[in-house]
């Protein structure tokens, strides 16, 4: 958003991916953050569910952020309507060679290769399930837009893939000058634990759904209300 302000050659680009990650922004951390909230009362067992300690607090106030400043089913709409179609995929380009550049980056660390491939295959697959929506929007626009929320949920876990490839690199190069066993040598690794774990068991979590997206299946637009 400084960037945008900016009023230098990149702030056209800048706004752009505001644009096109706001409604990513706003929706990824309301559901995951809900999510993490759920597993913090979990991890407390029934003293978790009582309020002997303030994770129902917090799970039951944070689930308003899915639904105001736009529901999240609307912020999903905005994202593949608005941000990805009307503009005939620019932002989403731009986008996509960041995170190109970050995937890049991270192949030249033998440790952090595989994860670069990871996701860089599930970034390519997003490209293909858009444009399957673009060709179904130019007969039928509500179906296009019917399953938005799947594209919404796969694509945020993508773009906090690429958040955490980028820090993974960061902290790789941090490590190299910083003596082991201190507080921020384990702050690093760390880093790069939380990096591989969301990349290997969280990323591919998505891919059926993203499957599903790109089929346009309009099962849940034209089922009857009378019949359920
Ligand atoms: C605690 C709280 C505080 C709030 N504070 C404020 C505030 O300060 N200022 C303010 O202006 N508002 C505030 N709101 C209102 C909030 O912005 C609305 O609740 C929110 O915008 C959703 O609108 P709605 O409740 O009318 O739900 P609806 O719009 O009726 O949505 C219900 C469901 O239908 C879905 N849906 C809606 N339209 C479509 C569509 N066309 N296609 C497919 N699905 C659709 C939605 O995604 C949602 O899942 C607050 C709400 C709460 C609960």
């Amino acid at each position: 958003m400084d960037d945008a302000k900016a009023g230098n050659g990149a702030a056209a680009e800048a706004q752009a991916l505001v644009d096109l990650l706001t409604p990513i922004v706003k929706a990824w951390p309301s559901d995951y953050a809900l999510e993490a909230n759920s597993i913090a009362i979990q991890v407390h067992g029934g003293a978790g569910y009582t309020r002997d300690f303030p994770v129902e607090r917090l799970w039951r106030e944070n689930r308003i952020n899915a639904i105001h400043e736009g529901t999240n089913g609307i912020q999903a709409m905005d994202l593949l309507g608005r941000k990805l179609l009307a503009d005939q995929g620019k932002a989403f380009a731009l986008l996509s060679a960041r995170v190109q550049a970050t995937c890049s980056a991270a192949a030249q660390h033998p440790q952090l290769n595989m994860l670069a491939e990871n996701l860089g295959m599930r970034w390519q697959r997003l490209a293909p399930a858009i444009g399957a929506a673009g060709s179904a929007a130019r007969s039928d626009m509500t179906l296009a837009l019917a399953n938005a929320y799947l594209l919404l949920d796969a694509m945020g876990h993508a773009v906090v893939a690429w958040l955490w490839l980028d820090q993974a690199v960061c902290a790789l190069t941090a490590l190299q000058g910083t003596p082991a066993q201190t507080p921020r040598s384990k702050l690093l690794h760390g880093k790069l634990a939380a990096a591989k774990y969301f990349i290997e068991w969280e990323l591919p979590s998505k891919d059926a759904q993203l499957a599903r997206f790109a089929a346009m299946d309009p099962l849940c637009r034209d089922i009857d209300a009378e019949i359920l």
